[in-house]
């Protein structure tokens, strides 16, 4: 319950909305329920003694109760629902800044499909409880409690009769309730790798069909759905079995009522009036009460929700200034700067220290896993260093706002990020505000012009999901168009072989070299042909640099560099 509370409070305090609405809604849908039951009490008043004078009165008591149930129904349920849509827009709103504000390198550990899941699967679950379920759940607690008190002052006898099974009834499924949790718990994290398995099988299903291995994925997916079909029956039985004992214990208190009753009636103690209160009433009082356990439960749902929320918005956000720093030239350094990444036991890069001037061409090359990207991530801030620091224009990027880090910078990488909308808009990316001319004219000096031609509605074609329509070679070059736009000093390229047939090479190294033009450069070079004219070469091989320099002589020393060389060129 202390969990379920801590759930609540904790949505209300990151969502830093004050919802009044909510309150009043919540308030009108308990008073709602008491004007449902308060009839009965005036009745009971009544035929205790009223004259056919206050009959009038009573007609006029119970219509008017009747128009408060109706007014508060109304209002109660539209102010819960604004209210609660009101607070979780607040709570939305937190939580996608936060993931804006997630080092990139996080999100792409993440698996995308079981982030999408918790923001919205999860989300939706707590906006139900606050929408829906909370004012039920007020009402059917707050409401039978407070007129069994009434009841007490009416025949304390009966009352205690239709009272004493619920404390065991609230402790066993308080108790059951845990073991229901954890079957949840267990179903959730197997629904959850099924979605980002899933995800992954349909981004993936091309690759998957052409290495003959969706047949195997299909299995790995049957898998996953027959662990949630097991999981689900947990749930089933221990939330099923829950619930029913909660219902016999509520259920008894009206067997035990009955019996009281007939004893006091048999020692000539109970007036008829009475028996007819509480005989109307105790269903009405336990009915509610019935419906608790659901409620409950989907309360439970709640805190399981947010608590893989918080989890979300317990990731370290990159750190930005608040004001912008005063930023001197573009050159880039890098001052002993190791990383590791988390849960790794080695450090992917160690040590590096080397500078780049502005205009200058620096390569990064090594063998498979030596850590170039990492080095390139490391400035683009995907993740910040556990040591050392990163300069650029003498400023720690740390200093940096973001936006002025990657003003400074273009980004051409590998895996490149297209959205689904048309190609102009795609190349605006770069620079939203720039004509269609000039993006025409990047397009040109990207060597895309031609093959947009081509497209059914030249510029304003749309490309699909991530670009699908499109080529890896023309993808490589959109990106570099937007790069061309966005006419940053600094560029970041991871040199692209994956996917490109020799002539798309050609064409994109073009593009590139117009790119680089009067800017400063670091390029993570697969292919060692692309490095011979670089300013500085750094070798990186296990996270350290072993060798630097200019091509020829870093080819005479016969080190890492020449035998890559050698494996290359031959
Ligand atoms: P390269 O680009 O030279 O192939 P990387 O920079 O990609 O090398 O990787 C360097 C090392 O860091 C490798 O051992 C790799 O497994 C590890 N690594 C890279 N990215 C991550 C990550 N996001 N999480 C954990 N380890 C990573």
């Amino acid at each position: 319950m202390h969990r379920l509370i801590e759930g609540l409070r904790q949505v209300v305090g990151i969502a830093d909305t004050r919802s009044p609405r909510l309150w009043c809604g919540l308030g009108l849908r308990v008073l709602e329920r008491a004007c449902a039951i308060a009839p009965f009490f005036l009745g009971f008043v009544w035929l205790q003694g009223g004259t056919t004078a206050s009959l009038l009165w009573l007609t006029l008591g119970l219509l008017g109760l009747l128009a408060a149930q109706l007014v508060c129904s109304h209002f109660g349920q539209l102010n819960s629902f604004l209210g609660g849509y009101e607070l979780m827009h607040g709570y939305r709103q937190q939580l996608l800044d936060h993931v804006a504000r997630l080092p990139l390198g996080a999100l792409r550990q993440e698996r995308i499909g079981q982030l999408g899941e918790r923001l919205t699967e999860d989300v939706k679950r707590i906006e139900t409880i606050f929408t829906h379920v909370l004012g039920e759940l007020l009402a059917a607690l707050t409401v039978p409690l407070l007129f069994m008190l009434v009841l007490v002052w009416v025949d304390w006898r009966l009352t205690l009769a239709l009272l004493v099974t619920l404390p065991l009834a609230f402790v066993l499924l308080n108790r059951l309730s845990g073991f229901f949790l954890a079957a949840a718990r267990r179903k959730q994290h197997s629904f959850m790798q099924a979605a980002g398995l899933l995800v992954e099988f349909i981004a993936g299903l091309r690759t998957l069909r052409l290495f003959n291995r969706a047949g195997a994925w299909r299995g790995r997916l049957d898998q996953q759905f027959s662990e949630i079909e097991r999981h689900s029956l947990g749930v089933e039985v221990w939330g099923g079995s829950a619930i029913q004992l909660y219902r016999l214990c509520v259920d008894i208190s009206l067997v035990l009522l009955l019996l009281t009753a007939g004893l006091l009636a048999n020692a000539g103690q109970l007036p008829v009036l009475t028996w007819m209160l509480f005989a109307l009433v105790a269903p009405r009082l336990l009915d509610p009460l019935l419906d608790v356990a659901a409620y409950l439960s989907e309360l439970r749902g709640l805190a399981q929700a947010q608590g893989r929320l918080q989890l979300l918005l317990d990731m370290p956000t990159v750190e930005e200034p608040l004001q912008p720093v005063t930023v001197q030239g573009h050159d880039v350094r890098f001052c002993d700067v190791s990383l590791r990444y988390p849960e790794q036991p080695e450090w992917a890069l160690r040590g590096l220290n080397f500078s780049v001037e502005p205009g200058q061409m620096l390569a990064i090359v090594g063998p498979s896993g030596a850590g170039k990207s990492s080095l390139l991530h490391l400035l683009a801030r995907f993740h910040d260093p556990q040591q050392g620091r990163i300069e650029l224009g003498g400023v720690d990027v740390r200093d940096m706002r973001l936006e002025q880090l990657y003003g400074a910078c273009s980004f051409v990488f590998q895996d490149v990020q297209l959205f689904d909308a048309s190609v102009l808009d795609n190349v605006r990316l770069g620079k939203p505000e720039a004509s269609l001319a000039q993006v025409m004219y990047v397009c040109g000096q990207a060597g895309c012009d031609a093959f947009i031609q081509r497209l059914p509605q030249g510029y304003d074609t749309p490309i699909g999901e991530n670009g699908q329509r499109l080529s890896g070679g023309e993808r490589q070059r959109l990106s570099i168009a937007r790069a061309l736009l966005k006419d940053a000093p600094i560029l970041l390229l991871d040199e692209a072989t994956a996917s490109v047939d020799p002539l798309a090479q050609y064409e994109i190294q073009r593009a590139l070299s117009r790119l680089a033009k009067g800017r400063t450069l670091i390029m993570v070079a697969h292919r060692l042909r692309t490095v011979r004219h670089a300013d500085v070469i750094l070798v990186l091989d296990q996270g350290r640099i072993v060798e630097r320099g200019r091509h020829a002589p870093l080819l005479a020393q016969g080190g890492l560099y020449a035998e890559l060389w050698q494996q290359q060129v031959g």
